[in-house]
């Protein structure tokens, strides 16, 4: 069986708590799902996961450049080429959805690695924080808070469930 990706969202949020200054790699795979606007895992596994899908979302009524909006799932979206990184969707959330990082590779692409690419997936491994991004076996278990993002990649996360969304 091919192996997975898997990241864990709930020990890099106790890491970047901890270390707040750290710049953390992020990871993409090029002309696949994240073909929008260099759209990183970790956002879209914030998004997805993470985040408590407000109904009236106030991180989308304070964007000032209509950059984010839901999809059909009720998922955010970030549009990136709309974006402007002021980070008043950060400020507003009133969940703390997003890391406080979140945009900050808006413009720089020196740390982002193509996890199509062997080699660029071993040395994204490598720059994580240890234990946050492994290669696991496992296929999607939510008694143990995985969940699949995509094909490839797994996410490890609490999620929020309430009786409409269960
Ligand atoms: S950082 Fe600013 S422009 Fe970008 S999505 Fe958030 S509110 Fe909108
Ligand atoms: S305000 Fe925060 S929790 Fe609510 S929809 Fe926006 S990102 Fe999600």
């Amino acid at each position: 069986m091919a192996q997975k990706i898997l990241i864990d969202m709930i020990k890099l949020r106790a890491v970047m708590a901890e270390k707040s200054a750290l710049t953390l790699p992020e990871a993409y795979f090029y002309q696949s799902v994240n073909q929008n606007g260099l759209k990183t895992i970790r956002e879209l596994a914030t998004f997805r996961f993470t985040c408590r899908k407000c109904e009236d979302a106030p991180c989308i009524a304070v964007c000032p450049a209509d950059a984010l909006e839901k999809d059909k799932d009720g998922v955010v979206e970030r549009h990136t080429n709309l974006c402007v990184s002021c980070k008043s969707c950060v400020t507003i959330c009133p969940f703390g959805t997003m890391m406080t990082d979140f945009f900050k590779h808006h413009r720089n692409r020196d740390l982002f690695y193509d996890l199509k690419e062997t080699k660029e997936l071993e040395r994204f491994i490598a720059a994580c924080p240890e234990g946050t991004v492994t290669l696991t076996d496992e296929n999607e278990s939510p008694e143990k808070n995985i969940y699949s993002l995509n094909e490839k990649v797994l996410v490890r996360e609490y999620l929020y469930i309430t009786e409409k969304n269960k």
